[in-house]
């Protein structure tokens, strides 16, 4: 009996993966699991341990390309409805991590609570967020983290505090396997004051993003005193198309992905956009997508 039976009703053999990403690409999940609960994650995590098999955290999908090989050993989902519950108390709203980041944002400015609403617009589950320290306009989601709860890569739940945690540009040290629930200690503000200047900041996000088309932002880091978007725009680079994928007209750190694309295309494009920036600019463009 293969070791994965006693868990047939949350998974998915072979399931491809493109359909649960952005970029729409990719191929298959040897195992992708959808668990409905922390004990069946548990348990599944557990098991994996076990078996020694590798596991993978997928969660919106918006910052993550698939290979067109697939994936080997377990892709597990954190989404909601399953991880999806957001609480409000004082100034403090705790959300498991499946919980998409508009969810998140949206609850803590009913609840007059400031401090996210400038990330309006960025894709994602609270789970992705973390794992990146997503940001926006000089603003990041770490700074407002009080407290994580993890599941190590054998299945133990642990929890962080404040003074334990480091977040950085694209990047964190929330690295144990799952990052299960968050607490964010907000500020008191005027919900309608609040309200205004989210759909601000929505508007502002909208037109800087392509619109209607499978696409993952950011493919670049921003290197330090440089903007990636301006680099390749500067080396000629926005509209490049190879295959199936392109680099947007609307912002050159992305690329967007016709029906025809394969993932292929995206990473053949990702590898002559850092050579033509290297030539024309003398910069080294570091990945921030994640390829698997
Ligand atoms: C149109 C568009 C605009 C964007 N704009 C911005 C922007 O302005 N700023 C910005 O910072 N990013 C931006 N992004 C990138 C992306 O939206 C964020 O990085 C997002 O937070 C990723 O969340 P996700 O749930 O989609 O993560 P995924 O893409 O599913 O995963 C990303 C990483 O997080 C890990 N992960 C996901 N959930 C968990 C979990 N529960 N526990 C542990 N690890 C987990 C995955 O293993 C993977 O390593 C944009 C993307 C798009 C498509």
């Amino acid at each position: 009996m293969p070791w994965y039976d006693e868990f047939q009703e949350f998974i998915q053999l072979n399931e491809p993966l493109g359909r649960y990403t952005w970029l729409g690409l990719g191929g298959p999940a040897e195992v992708l699991a959808t668990p409905r609960n922390e004990q069946e994650l548990v348990a599944l995590v557990r098991r994996c341990a076990q078996e020694q098999v590798p596991v993978r955290l997928l969660g919106a999908g918006s910052h993550v390309l698939v290979r067109d090989e697939g994936v080997p050993g377990v892709v597990v989902r954190i989404v909601e409805p399953h991880f999806g519950q957001v609480q409000c108390q004082g100034r403090q709203v705790r959300a498991q991590t499946g919980v998409m980041l508009a969810h998140l944002i949206s609850t803590a400015v009913q609840h007059g609570l400031a401090g996210l609403e400038t990330l309006v617009g960025i894709p994602g589950t609270v789970g992705g967020a973390l794992r990146s320290n997503t940001s926006a306009q000089g603003n990041e989601i770490g700074r407002w983290v009080h407290q994580v709860r993890l599941l190590t890569a054998q299945g133990e739940s642990v929890t962080r505090g404040r003074h334990e945690l480091l977040f950085g540009y694209r990047e964190s040290n929330l690295d144990e396997l799952v990052i299960l629930e968050a607490t964010f200690e907000l500020e008191a503000a005027d919900p309608t004051e609040l309200t205004r200047r989210m759909q601000k900041h929505w508007i502002a996000k909208r037109a800087e993003q392509p619109l209607g088309q499978p696409c993952a932002g950011y493919i670049f880091k921003n290197p330090r005193g440089h903007e990636a978007a301006s680099l390749i725009e500067a080396a000629g680079l926005k509209g490049m198309r190879i295959g199936g994928a392109e680099v947007s007209q609307r912002n050159a750190n992305f690329i967007v992905a016709y029906p025809e694309a394969t993932a292929r295309d995206v990473l053949r494009l990702i590898d002559v956009v850092r050579s033509r920036v290297r030539e024309s600019a003398g910069v080294e463009l570091e990945l921030d997508l994640e390829v698997w």
